[in-house]
């Protein structure tokens, strides 16, 4: 293990401490997911990123994630990103879309927190898609001072970043302003710079933390998308007249209606349907 893995080891102690001591209150998500580390080579530098275990590659993945960033001046910069053009669109649902009861939970954790900032950057990759992105700032807001106003502000300029950097992409190679294929709009939900101590550390690292697990709990469009669209097989009694009309495959195994004699046939229902039926969730829905 080299000296840069070494120095990222006493912080992923602290933090591991830190998490079974904190509260957490979200205890559906399953906390074994998290900190699963990984220490990662950037362009310049270690980071340290804590998130689910299947984002095994923090730049491209879809989810949130906390990242930890050792700095030469005796600081830690410490944050939770929303990386990829696709998770830009995640935390704009968290803050003005679908999930309203996530959002006003997040802005709740918020409140009376000072010295973090939400931050929008462009992500430019200059010359091939492998390379390590260079992160360019373009708006930062106080987290508490985000409001309705506000976060309108962050994803019109996400939106304008998005469309800049696509035509960045058809530019001429030699053009300076060309960017390749890779980057994008990444966004900060949370960012700030911290003393490197025990102590500042424990406390920004559970506040993160946190904020990520409230986070976790947001559906994309796409993926809220295919909930809807999910069918699920019941037994349909065929006799127009019953009144039993239903059955759960799984506890059912006669191939006739119980109530009335009629045969049985498949038919298929969305999750709302189901529940209207049965009264309880579909198997493999959570
Ligand atoms: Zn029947």
């Amino acid at each position: 293990m080299d000296k840069n893995h070494e120095k990222f080891r006493k912080w992923l102690e602290i933090a591991k401490k830190t998490r079974r001591n904190s509260p957490l209150t979200f205890s559906r998500i399953p906390t074994d997911d998290y900190l699963k580390a990984e220490v990662r080579l950037g362009a310049e530098d270690y980071w340290l990123y804590f998130g689910k275990e299947t984002a095994s590659d923090c730049q491209k993945t879809d989810e949130p994630n906390v990242w930890i960033q050792i700095n030469d001046n005796d600081t830690i910069s410490i944050g939770l990103a929303f990386n990829a053009n696709n998770s830009v669109n995640k935390a704009e649902n968290i803050l003005r879309g679908y999930a309203r009861g996530v959002k006003e939970q997040l802005f709740k954790h918020f409140k009376g927190e000072s010295g973090w900032w939400a931050v929008i950057q462009i992500r430019q990759k200059f010359h091939n898609f492998s390379e390590s992105p260079i992160y360019e700032e373009r708006k930062r807001v106080p987290i508490n001072e985000l409001n309705e106003d506000k976060v309108e502000e962050l994803f019109s300029d996400a939106k304008n970043i998005i469309k800049e950097y696509s035509e960045r992409t058809k530019l001429p190679l030699d053009d300076p302003k060309y960017l390749c294929v890779g980057g994008g709009a990444s966004f900060n939900l949370l960012e700030k710079e911290i003393p490197a101590t025990e102590q500042a550390f424990e406390e920004a690292f559970a506040f993160a933390h946190d904020s990520l697990l409230i986070c976790l709990k947001v559906k994309t469009p796409a993926e809220h998308n295919r909930e809807q669209n999910k069918r699920y097989t019941a037994l349909k009694c065929k006799e127009k007249t019953c009144s039993h009309k239903c059955y759960d495959p799984k506890n059912y195994d006669k191939p006739y209606c119980d109530f009335d004699g009629g045969s049985l046939e498949k038919v298929q229902l969305t999750k709302d349907e189901w529940i209207n039926e049965f009264g309880y969730p579909p198997n493999d829905s959570k």
